[in-house]
């Protein structure tokens, strides 16, 4: 079964490519990559006036199964996922049970093959249950299938834990994703300190909480000359921690959400539990520190940090509402809209912070990039139409979303997974 893309503007990121061209697909696999492709018996694709991009991995999904199904399954989630524009997700261990084990890895391998065709790459826990206590049997859960490891959800306070995590997952291969915060100083907090959260008479977080414990890692990552990445960067703080562990050579990677380099932490002044998250939404300058950080690329990806709740949960009061946002349906015209569309970042920095980037950082073969011996993978965009979140159209169970109704510039038109096109 062969597919023949024609007409695309072809971006691909790591070799440079941003031109008119066509893409054959045979067996799943990228087979030509050209102008004016003719292959007989092929089926056809007209791609004229989409960007054809390679197939975005999110490499920080919350799924949910085990454990949480009143809030996503696998099913629900990878559909969401396949509606915005993914191929491959990430999915972060703080299930019930949490992933510190072969078989829950097996499990939720086991359940993404039965739900379709989007590929997930699990993350197993840094320590058993996430408890910061005991280090989780990283070569089994290798063996099974992990990409990396991390206790995303809650830090790992200990350094010297930490380093043993680092030198533990170096050995495997494996990078430490790292929830960046020192709980003595984020506390209770529920919203960023500062203004807002004097004016919403709540404790706040600051910046300092997430930036003291990514120096700490970098620290870390150059002591154990191990890989650290560190997940959903908020603040300029900690953009700056990551640009000096780059310049140091550390081996520090990290990735931003949609909802922080699109809010300001002036969308909770209204007790929106739907834009109540952790890291907590941020001033207007840490929104330009990140967007200034992934244009220059010391923020290497673009992550959702998908983490979908059921409506009753984000309904409490905000002190007792959970953090989270879902954003699988959302990141893609978000990262359009607020990054291209105000020529703040490149399409193509864009395209690779969504493709090549997670791919680099996770060392999946084949993936994030169109050549001949890829896979054929694709995210289809047009930046001529306009993208609406409406409610029923929402995949995820979780409905909490700050962007339902939004109006915003570039769609995502649908995706190929291996030689097979799903529109979005
Ligand atoms: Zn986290």
């Amino acid at each position: 079964m062969n597919l023949l893309i024609k007409n695309g503007r072809v971006i691909d990121p790591q070799s440079g490519i941003d031109d008119t061209l066509d893409i054959l697909i045979e067996n799943g696999i990228i087979k030509a990559v050209d102008k004016k492709l003719a292959v007989d018996g092929a089926e056809v694709f007209d791609a004229t006036g989409l960007v054809a991009a390679p197939g975005f991995i999110d490499m920080h999904v919350h799924l949910r199964e085990p454990g949480y199904e009143r809030k996503e399954t696998i099913a629900t989630g990878l559909a969401a996922a396949l509606a915005g524009g993914f191929t491959g997700v990430c999915c972060m261990p703080n299930t019930d049970p949490v992933n510190d084990s072969g078989s829950v890895t097996h499990f939720i391998l086991d359940r993404a093959r039965a739900a379709g065709p989007v590929a997930v790459y699990p993350i197993g826990a840094v320590s058993k249950g996430s408890g910061g206590e005991e280090l989780a049997p990283y070569a089994e859960m290798k063996e099974a299938g992990i990409v990396a490891v991390s206790d995303d959800g809650v830090p790992v306070g200990d350094s010297g834990f930490m380093r043993r995590a680092l030198e533990y997952a170096g050995s495997m291969g494996l990078p430490v994703i790292d929830h960046a915060e020192d709980a003595s100083l984020s506390g209770k907090g529920l919203v960023n300190e500062g203004p807002v959260s004097v004016r919403m008479g709540v404790q706040g977080i600051p910046a300092e909480a997430e930036a003291i414990q990514v120096y700490r890692d970098a620290l870390l990552a150059g002591l154990t000359g191990c890989r650290l990445h560190v997940a959903h960067v908020s603040t300029r703080k900690a953009v700056e921690a990551v640009r000096w562990a780059k310049a140091k050579g550390f081996s520090v990677t990290a990735e931003v959400t949609p909802h922080h380099f699109s809010l300001t932490d002036e969308a909770v002044l209204n007790y929106d539990t739907n834009a109540k998250m952790n890291p907590p939404l941020r001033s207007r300058d840490d929104v330009d520190a990140v967007i200034e950080g992934l244009a220059d690329g010391t923020i290497d990806a673009i992550a959702t940090d998908h983490a979908p709740h059921t409506y009753e949960e984000k309904m409490q009061e905000f002190d007792r509402a959970p953090n989270g946002v879902i954003g699988l349906q959302t990141a893609v015209s978000l990262a359009l809209d607020r990054l291209v569309r105000s020529k703040r970042v490149s399409l193509k920095r864009v395209v690779d912070a969504l493709s090549a980037a997670p791919s680099r950082i996770l060392g999946l073969r084949g993936k994030g990039r169109i050549e001949v011996g890829a896979c054929g993978d694709f995210t289809l965009l047009s930046l001529r139409k306009r993208s609406v979140l409406v409610e029923k159209e929402i995949k995820s169970i979780g409905k909490n979303s700050p962007f339902i109704g939004m109006k915003l510039w570039g769609k995502v038109a649908g995706v190929i997974i291996a030689g097979e096109f799903y529109r979005s």
